[in-house]
Parts: C-alpha cells; sequence; structure tokens
C-alpha cells in the first residue's frame, strides 16, 4: 500500500547482476542430473513440503461470486446518494462503544481511534477471516508475525527513505498545513485555506511519512530507526529464512497481519485515513512469466472474499492504475475500490511488484535472495503478487455496508424504525444475546444456565435490563444474529426458550437442549 507520488519516485532499477552464491543447501549444482534431492540434503527436514508441482500457473482457475465490476483508471469517484451517512456511522460507533477517539479525556489526538469492547471484537473478526481465507484454507501461504522495528538499511533499499513522502505546504495567512494535492478549492477552483481562507500557500516541501525514533539512550543518527509504514518489507528480507524452514516451493506466498504506521499530513474520514492502522498483506512468490496469471488469480480471490463476507456487490469495485499512476515496483496494480459515503476509495491494492523487492535487498543487504526451482533446474529471482488490505478501512466498509434503516412492528403493532448492522456471522461481535424476560429472580438461574451453555461456543452477551423491545434495538444495533428469550413457560412449563433471528425478525421456540444444535446449524461463522 505504499503510495509514491508522481515526480518523487525513487530511481528504482538497480542493476540486476546479482552473484549466485547459494544460501541454500537445496540447491544442487547445475548438472545434479537423477541425483536424488536426499542425497544432496544432509539435513532431510529440509526437503520442500509442497507436493510437486507440475505446472506453478494456479492450478485452478477461481469464478468470481458476483461478475467482477472492472473499471478505468480514471473512473468517477463519486459515491453518488448514500443510503447511510458518515455522521450517522460516526455516531453509533461512539453511543456503542465500537470506535471512538483515542485519549479523548484530553480532547483526543488527530489520527489516532480507540476500537471498544464490541469494535476490537469486530476489527479481530475481520481479521480472522481473512487469515482463514488466506492461510487455513490454502496450503501455498505462510503465516509470519515480523518486528515493527526493523534495520534502517531496509528502507533505503525500498525506497521510503527518499521516496515515501508528500507534498507539503503552509498556508501563508495562518501557517495551516495541508498536503498540496489536496488543498481545499472554492468554486472557481482556487484553492484556499479552510482555516482563515487566504489563497497563498509556500511552496511544496516533501515530507517523509515515515514516523522515526531511537533504538538505545542517545538520540543520535547512528541510533535512528522508522516505525514501519508497511507490514511487506519484512516478507521479502525475511524470504530465504521462511522458505527454507517452512520447506515451501515457489509459487507460494508469506502472510502478516500486523500494525504500520503513517505521518499522514491530514488524517480524515474516521478510520479511513488515520496516523496508526493494521494492515493484512501477502507477498505471493512466482516465477517470472507466470506473473500475470496470478495477478489475476488474486483479484479474483480478493474479490470473492469482500463478498462472500457479505459486501453487496453494487458497492464494490476493481479499479486498474493508469500507467503514471504506477508506484516505482509495480508492473501493474488494481485497487479493491469500496463505495464509502464520501467517495469510492481503496480498500486493498492488488499489485504485480514484478522483481523489484528481491533484487533491491539482494543488492543492499549482499545476501543473494534468488531462488532454484529444483524441477526447473533453473535459478531466478521470483516475481512478486501483492494483495495488501487496510484492517480499519475494511472494519469500516463492512460496518457501512451492514448498515439498514428498517421500520418495524412492535409486539403492540405499532410501527418504530429501527437500526440494523446486517453483518455477516462471521463479522459480527456477538453472536448470541440471552435475554431474561425480566429480572425477577425465577427466571435468573435458567437464563444464566443457558448463557453457560452456549459460552464456550460462541462469544455470548447476558443482558436483563430495560424492556425487551429495547433489548432488541440495542443487539440489532451491534448486529447480533440471534437472541434468546426465556419467560415464564420456560421455568414453569416446557424448558423451552424463544429464538429470535435479526434479519428476518421470525421468532421460533426451542427446548433449551435443542439450543446449541440449532445455532450451530444456523450460524454462517465460516466463509
Ligand atoms: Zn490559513
Amino acid at each position: 500500500m505504499i503510495v509514491v507520488h508522481a515526480g518523487q519516485r525513487t530511481s528504482g532499477g538497480q542493476s540486476g547482476g546479482a552473484c549466485y552464491h547459494a544460501w541454500t543447501h537445496l540447491a544442487p549444482g547445475r548438472h545434479s542430473g537423477a541425483a536424488p534431492l536426499e542425497a544432496l540434503v544432509t539435513d532431510t527436514s529440509l526437503i520442500p513440503l509442497s507436493p510437486a508441482k507440475d505446472d506453478d500457473f494456479p492450478r485452478t482457475a477461481v469464478e468470481p461470486v458476483a461478475p467482477l465490476q472492472r473499471v478505468a483508471p480514471d473512473a468517477d469517484t463519486s459515491a453518488g446518494e448514500h443510503e447511510a451517512a458518515m455522521d450517522t456511522i460516526v455516531a453509533l460507533c461512539k453511543k456503542r462503544g465500537l470506535i471512538f477517539q483515542s485519549s479523548e479525556i484530553y480532547g483526543g489526538l488527530r489520527g489516532a481511534w480507540d476500537y471498544g469492547p464490541l469494535g476490537a471484537a469486530l476489527k479481530d473478526n475481520v481479521k480472522k477471516a481473512w487469515k482463514r481465507a488466506m492461510l487455513q484454507l490454502r496450503d501455498d501461504v505462510v503465516q509470519l508475525d515480523a518486528s515493527i522495528l526493523m534495520h534502517p538499511r531496509v528502507w533505503e533499499a525500498s525506497g521510503h527513505v527518499a521516496g515515501f513522502t508528500d507534498p507539503l505546504v503552509e498556508c501563508r495567512g495562518c501557517n495551516s498545513r495541508y498536503r498540496a494535492d489536496q488543498l481545499p478549492t472554492n468554486a472557481k477552483g482556487e484553492p484556499y485555506c479552510a482555516h482563515c481562507g487566504d489563497k497563498g500557500f509556500t511552496e511544496p516541501k516533501n515530507f517523509n511519512l515515515m514516523f522515526r525514533t531511537y533504538v538505545g539512550p542517545t538520540e543520535d543518527s547512528s541510533n535512528q530507526v522508522w516505525m514501519r509504514p508497511e507490514t511487506a518489507q519484512a516478507m521479502f528480507v525475511d524470504f530465504a529464512h521462511v522458505q527454507l524452514t517452512s520447506r515451501q516451493k515457489v509459487p507460494f506466498g508469506i502472510a502478516q497481519v500486523g500494525k504500520s504506521f503513517r505521518n499522514e499530513i491530514t488524517p480524515r474520514n474516521f478510520v479511513f485515513r488515520v496516523r496508526e492502522f493494521e494492515q493484512m498483506e501477502m507477498e505471493f512468490f512466482v516465477r517470472p512469466g507466470t506473473d500475470e496469471a496470478w495477478h489475476e488469480h488474486w483479484i479474483t480471490q480478493r474479490w470473492n472474499w469482500y463478498l462472500r463476507l457479505g459486501m453487496r456487490p453494487q458497492n464494490l469495485r476493481i479499479r486498474d492504475h493508469a500507467a503514471e499512476e504506477l508506484s516505482h515496483y509495480s508492473k501493474a496494480t488494481v485497487d479493491v475500490e469500496y463505495r464509502f459515503p464520501f467517495a469510492w476509495s481503496e480498500l486493498e491494492g492488488i499489485a504485480n511488484r514484478g522483481d523489484f523487492d528481491l533484487r533491491q535487498h539482494s543488492q543492499f543487504s549482499g545476501k543473494d535472495l534468488s531462488y532454484f526451482d529444483a524441477e526447473r533446474d533453473e535459478r531466478y529471482l521470483p516475481y512478486v503478487i501483492e494483495p495488501a488490505a487496510g484492517v480499519e478501512r475494511s472494519t469500516l466498509a463492512f460496518l457501512v455496508d451492514a448498515y439498514r434503516q428498517e421500520e418495524a412492528r412492535t409486539a403492540s403493532g405499532k410501527v418504530e424504525k429501527r437500526t440494523v448492522l446486517k453483518l455477516h456471522h462471521a463479522l459480527a461481535p456477538v453472536k448470541v444475546a440471552v435475554l431474561p424476560l425480566s429480572r425477577n429472580d425465577a427466571l435468573v438461574p435458567t437464563a444464566r444456565e443457558v448463557a453457560d451453555l452456549l459460552r464456550p461456543r460462541w462469544p455470548v452477551q447476558y443482558d436483563d435490563a430495560g424492556s425487551i423491545g429495547k433489548r432488541y434495538r440495542r443487539q440489532d444495533e451491534v448486529g447480533t444474529p440471534f437472541c434468546v428469550t426465556i419467560d415464564f413457560d420456560t421455568v414453569e412449563q416446557d424448558r423451552a426458550v424463544t429464538v429470535r433471528d435479526r434479519d428476518a425478525m421470525t421468532q421460533e421456540r426451542l427446548p433449551i437442549d435443542r439450543l446449541p444444535d440449532y445455532l450451530g446449524e444456523h450460524l454462517r461463522t465460516e466463509l
């Protein structure tokens, strides 16, 4: 997700004259012929785990679950009429403690947000769903959890020290700072200061978006390190070690979920553009020549991921980057864009990075990161396909997409407005709410028993405060798929409970003993 603006990219193209001193015990000599691999390896645990791949193109074609909406680089970004206003979403998040300002009691810190109990659970569920799709359901992607602080040379090799900059200007009237390409404009299209109205600005200065800090007690340049602005570089730097020890063969991927930091000049749009955020990135290493097929494979995979998690296809599209928009490392990039209330905006970038990264790190570190393909008896620098998604952006998009205002009939027949988050069950922070009809002593033991019965299998919330209608509305607002009500018939007559479905609002009466099976059948918690 690195953004390098036109005219400020790094020089990139380093010469590729790598000397192939092998780092791997697996690399047999060029004329090893029919010698079995085992004979050449002293430690047999290092024999590749993945089965022989006679074809290193994607093995099976992936079908899109809905037709891929692919738009041109200059497609209109305006969101048009939107059923959910951003203010409404922000207010709901604050009211229910999903997401709110960081250090609020001190007035907050711009571009920093906290996720409360339900927000943290929702965000966790987004990450779990990603890991499930990228890791658990595949045998060709492995996980990495790398350090945020890395050797400073990493960021020289990657191009971030020289090129990860935004153009900064200052208002001549009040010194407010802006990104030169994001200045507000008046009806005549002239830029002006939103604070004082002045139209004079300083010349743009390059401002590096990486946060710097120091390791150890002295703050001098030799101890300076950067807070990583992306998780990707660790996958390149650790490529050889991970490939060898995981016994994977190209094509394979390394995936990581973790925090990154960017000193954005103007954080905005709630959690969309922030200074501290989480990324879900995967670097998929392929043989040059198979990269374009793999790029298409991953575009469809990632398109399907959002739709399988319930996102409506009319709010999702794939936008190709124009040639001049491509980052210095990229052969081709598409963005997965979501129709946010403020504009169509990027959720995820899927880039074909060529061999830029491994080439740079081979050069800067002096360690050969080329790969020996034993089946082809061929050595090459793998190309990389990178689907890189933002956790907060995805979470916000799932929230916006799930948000509905509906009319609902109450028990007394009155029509009331209800707010409901129609979240995919896998994303819902709470799966089942257990609601005794009242706080009557006769109901509490059985209600507690029901909650205890369900808690080992699903996140359960026990709520006995307020009218039952009010409690249903509270659960609807945070997307709880099922509510279980315990009433006097439950304890006096049938040991049965009422199960209410969030979306259909139907109610079904079931014996308590049947409840775990019933919920097991109806909760779709897997993709
Ligand atoms: Zn000003």
